[in-house]
């Protein structure tokens, strides 16, 4: 398995290539497996443009300070075949509302299998699109999942146990479903600016997130503003 590994060198992100397996990290009851998606140069750039011409904010490197952790499903597909479109840098044609907006792919921090196994895709104070208005400050879970395909009770445990690892390292004040994200547009928290770029979402849903809200109810994170 080709994995790579970032490197933090003289301020720029650099992409080492290696032949090893994953390497997973005990965290509590938690096993995280890195799984690293490209962030090379072009994403890097792609990340910057999108933190000025879409969330008003310039940086010299594409770093958030995580505020919020938004809960997603792919909507279809298995773990390979969505780590595989993650992985490409820029968007895909067919979704042209994002593109008009941003060449930059979506993609999110972490990605959680059907059997509750979780992939770190990205380290937490990266950059990644996944939430319109939001990404400056938010934290991004994909769950392999979707309509047809609804998403496990291994998967809830996963995203508790996840949302509590990421709160013992993180000033984390928002657990939010990205259905539920519209709350946050006219409010200070909301940062896009092109007012009309809104799409409405159904993921990860109702259900699957009161379960993951019972099994954290010790953090007291908010879902609204
Ligand atoms: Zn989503």
């Amino acid at each position: 398995m080709k994995l790579r590994y970032w490197l933090l060198i003289t301020g720029s992100f650099c992409v080492l290539n290696t032949s090893t397996t994953a390497v997973a990290q005990n965290s509590g009851k938690l096993n995280i497996v890195q799984k690293p998606i490209v962030f090379n140069q072009k994403r890097q750039q792609l990340s910057l443009d999108y933190l000025h011409k879409r969330h008003g904010i310039q940086k010299t490197r594409p770093t958030i300070v995580p505020r919020m952790i938004v809960l997603h499903f792919t909507g279809s597909g298995t773990l390979n075949s969505n780590f595989n479109y993650f992985n490409k840098e820029e968007i895909e044609q067919a979704r042209t509302a994002n593109k008009n907006q941003s060449a930059l792919n979506v993609s999110a921090h972490y990605l959680v299998d059907r059997d509750g196994t979780v992939y770190q895709l990205l380290p937490d104070t990266i950059f990644a699109r996944h939430i319109i208005g939001l990404n400056y400050m938010a934290i991004g879970v994909e769950n392999v999942g979707g309509p047809d395909a609804p998403l496990t009770e291994a998967q809830v445990r996963a995203n508790a146990a996840l949302v509590r690892h990421l709160c013992a390292r993180h000033k984390i004040e928002y657990l939010i479903g990205h259905s539920e994200y519209s709350i946050f547009r006219n409010t200070v928290l909301w940062k896009e600016t092109n007012s009309n770029y809104y799409t409405g979402k159904a993921d990860p849903g109702t259900d699957f997130m009161r379960k993951v809200r019972a099994l954290v109810p010790n953090l007291k994170l908010r879902s609204k503003p």
